[in-house]
């Protein structure tokens, strides 16, 4: 693949720069970096108001076909999110139905569920999550138990979900509920989408480690959507489910890296303001974080040049993931002492944020266990042990 810009992509490029430098102005400034993972609950409102405004000037579905989206090429939609990073933005409030549920109703949806659902999404209008894990269905998500009947022209769902992140703001989830009675494991499930504001959905909050809240245990009981809402056919949603976690490795990644980029940049301003840069060690270690996210970076790119990446995202996965934990834990290392300490009003600072997070990462979008086992089985054809 040429990673070379041409010179349209400039051109989109200097769009790009010019639109966010005219309206990433008065409270959207303040936010800055905002939101994001373990910092959700920033600014909330305001962010869901910037993402209404990138949808009326359709930068929400920029890969998308049309009348959806405006079908921009590959390159652009990478220069779209580095663009954002650098110009440290807000995050996003639905990148779950932008990054993931839209390409999927792209892909196997009706013509009737693309009308429907993407126009909200490419508007901020309609926020959604993710209804995978349960408490016994994590890793092993083909344990599924909840459950859908079919009453009428709807479906019924009784279950649990948990670690359902940003359920208490989203007007939709897509659910893996079991449809078929006496199914087990992969077959008879199907991919569901449920409103989730109906009396019976009960969403209760999990309090993280960083002492915020963005994700949930969501309690369905007998709460209800209309028989259509079912992408692909009943039965049939293990296919579905996979081929969401596949659009997980969006070029979304290649703006999160420009995120970590910055992040380790104040790892090194702060060993410069402690004096630790002067230890050898810090120094070795900063180093071997630069040349890791050159690494991540490098692979990210490549890996965009293939259609159908398969094992290739467990990779990828699994160096971000690392190497993220990995800078948490330099920036406490760097801070020494310190890091121990919260300020008066029990805030934790960003680097200590980043740490406690950090430590998710190895565990969400399936763990470094689940990954090592996808790389040893379908790349490297190791027996199943
Ligand atoms: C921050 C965060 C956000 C999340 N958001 C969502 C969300 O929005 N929607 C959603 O549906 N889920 C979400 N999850 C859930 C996430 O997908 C699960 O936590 C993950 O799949 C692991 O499942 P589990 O927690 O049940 O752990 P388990 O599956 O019980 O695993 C426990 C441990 O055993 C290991 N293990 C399990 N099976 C194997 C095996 N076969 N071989 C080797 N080791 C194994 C795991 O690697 C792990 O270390 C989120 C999780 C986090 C941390």
């Amino acid at each position: 693949m040429d990673f070379r810009f041409s010179a349209e992509d400039e051109a989109f490029r200097a769009e790009v720069r010019s639109w966010l430098g005219e309206h990433l102005v008065g409270d959207y400034a303040e936010l800055k970096g905002a939101g994001g993972p373990g910092r959700e609950h920033e600014g909330f409102d305001v962010r869901l108001q910037w993402e209404r405004l990138l949808g009326e000037h359709g930068w929400i579905g920029l890969g998308w076909p049309a009348p959806f989206g405006r079908g921009v090429p590959l390159m652009q939609q990478v220069i779209f999110h580095e663009e954002y990073a650098k110009a440290d933005a807000p995050h996003r409030v639905n990148h779950i139905g932008e990054q993931l549920l839209a390409p999927t109703v792209l892909a196997l949806g009706t013509d009737a569920q693309r009308e429907r659902f993407l126009p909200p999404i490419a508007q901020g209008r309609e926020l959604w999550c993710q209804g995978y894990s349960e408490p016994d269905a994590g890793s092993d998500l083909a344990n599924v138990k909840t459950r859908a009947v079919k009453e009428g022209d709807e479906w019924v769902v009784t279950g649990q979900k948990v670690w359902t992140s940003l359920a208490h703001v989203a007007d939709w989830c897509f659910v893996i509920a079991r449809t078929e009675d006496g199914s087990t494991r992969h077959r008879g499930l199907s991919y569901l989408l449920v409103p989730m504001k109906q009396p019976g959905i009960d969403i209760r909050p999990i309090v993280q480690l960083t002492g915020t809240s963005e994700f949930n245990e969501v309690f369905f009981d007998g709460a209800r959507t209309a028989v259509d809402n079912v992408v692909g056919t009943p039965g049939d949603g293990w296919r579905v489910a996979m081929a969401t976690l596949g659009f997980e490795r969006g070029v979304a990644t290649l703006g999160q890296q420009i995120g970590f980029a910055r992040e380790l940049d104040a790892v090194v301003q702060l060993a410069r303001r402690t004096g630790a840069i002067d230890d050898p060690i810090v120094d070795d270690r900063i180093a071997a974080a630069w040349a890791g996210l050159q690494v991540i970076r490098h692979f990210a790119l490549a890996s965009l040049a293939n259609p159908t990446p398969g094992a290739e995202a467990s990779i990828a996965k699994l160096l971000w993931a690392n190497w993220h934990q990995q800078l948490g834990e330099l920036a406490m290392a760097v801070q020494g002492a310190a890091a121990t300490q919260v300020g008066d009003d029990g805030e934790l600072d960003e680097l200590q944020r980043l740490f406690l997070f950090a430590r998710s990462d190895t565990i969400y979008g399936g763990s470094n266990e689940i990954q090592r086992d996808i790389i040893a089985r379908r790349m490297l054809g190791l027996p199943r042990g």
